[in-house]
């Protein structure tokens, strides 16, 4: 049989606790989920590069790790993806998370699976990480 496999594209500027869920969430759907940072050609210093991730997601069967700075519906014509994967924190990411799939629908045909966040991790995002750390808070907390 023919395996199921999604894309989880994001920023990932850090990657944090929030998005290991849903990944690991995604793994229970998915054969194999591909995480895909997107890079957009520029340097960031705050964002988890792919090998920091292979290393610190080694532990889970399935996964894949690639840097990406094209279009995301590129990134899964290239890997076979037959899904995209993404979370659902609040109404404001709903409407945009909705403009994103449907767009990426309309391009290629590939649907998007959203995972509403757990609601412990609801509040973790990057910019809260990147904002703690700037002021010298500890993270650890918060990112894998
Ligand atoms: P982008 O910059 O493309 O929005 P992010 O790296 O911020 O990407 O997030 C990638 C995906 O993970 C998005 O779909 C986002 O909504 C989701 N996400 C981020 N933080 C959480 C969280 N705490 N719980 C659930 N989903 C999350």
């Amino acid at each position: 049989m023919e395996k199921r496999v999604a894309l989880y594209p994001g920023s990932f500027n850090p990657f944090t606790i929030g998005h290991l869920s849903i990944l690991e969430r995604g793994l229970r759907l998915f054969d194999k989920v591909v995480v895909v940072i997107g890079c957009n050609g520029a340097k960031d210093s705050s964002r988890t590069s792919a090998d920091e991730l292979r290393s610190k997601l080694a532990h889970l069967t399935g996964v894949e790790v690639m840097e990406w700075d094209g279009l995301t519906v590129d990134a899964a014509t290239k890997v076979g993806a037959g899904w995209l994967l993404r979370g659902v924190r609040s109404v404001a990411d709903y409407e945009y998370e909705r403009n994103l799939a449907d767009i990426n629908r309309e391009l290629t045909g590939i649907d998007t699976v959203l995972l509403t966040a757990e609601p412990r991790l609801a509040m973790v995002s990057s910019s809260m990480v990147r904002e703690l750390r700037h002021f010298g808070h500890d993270v650890s907390d918060y990112i894998v």
